[in-house]
């Protein structure tokens, strides 16, 4: 059985994170996992002050791949896959996007200038994969509740970061009512997350490619503390 965390963030690129991309991934392989995938906010999200206000595409992209870069880094000398994602904001929603790398967001420099729906249909046409986060959470900073079930892939059923395991529930239900497949994940922010979530495979992933696969084909275990 192969181990991953498949929603975690870097002080390089989200304001709200303490630990760095090196450090998250030497704890992950200390906990025992085999891989974790860095979903930075996105620049239309809590990415830090710097990303926001860097006017240059390349080094706003630069900085926001910062965090995975230093997490890849320290991942390839201890022996921990480390992929490529990022966590796109729709006033709310949240939306895990995976399969596409820094070459692509350079390639598409206006990403945050077009709808929503425009980003889901280009990460889509581009082989991309949209995993919906903590659809039904509740906190201070969101205000509503949004669903885009025809744009998105799949469901993250289990969130450590929800204040109630009852979001978690109307997510799995969410999921099913639609078809979709689950993933869980930790919304790791701090070297101090606990409990961890994540995803089990019986097969190693060796890209974020096969990450995808394993979700649409409902072949990941979902790690519940
Ligand atoms: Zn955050
Ligand atoms: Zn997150």
């Amino acid at each position: 059985m192969f181990k991953y965390e498949t929603h975690l963030h870097t002080r390089e690129a989200s304001a709200c994170a303490s630990a760095s991309g090196a450090e998250q991934a030497a704890r992950y392989k200390e906990l025992g996992y085999d891989g974790i995938i860095v979903t930075d906010h996105f620049f239309n999200g809590n990415c830090t002050a710097e990303i926001r206000d860097a006017t240059d595409p390349a080094e706003k992209i630069a900085l926001f791949c910062k965090g995975y870069e230093n997490a890849k880094a320290e991942g390839d000398r201890i022996g921990l896959k480390v992929f490529f994602g990022w966590e796109y904001c729709y006033n709310g929603a949240d939306l895990l996007t995976y399969g596409l790398d820094k070459d692509w967001l350079l390639r598409n420099p206006d990403v945050c200038a077009i709808s929503v729906f425009d980003y889901c249909r280009r990460v889509h046409r581009d082989g991309g994969y949209i995993v919906h986060a903590h659809p039904f959470r509740e906190a201070g900073y969101l205000n509503e509740i949004r669903l885009l079930p025809q744009w998105t892939d799949a469901v993250e059923a289990y969130n450590c970061g929800n204040s109630s395991r009852d979001m978690d529930a109307r997510a799995s239900w969410y999921a099913q009512q639609y078809g979709k497949p689950v993933t869980a994940g930790t919304d790791n922010h701090h070297l101090t997350a606990d409990p961890i979530s994540g995803v089990f495979t019986e097969a190693p992933l060796m890209t974020v490619q096969d990450y995808i696969n394993a979700v649409a084909n409902r072949e990941v275990g979902l790690v519940i503390p």
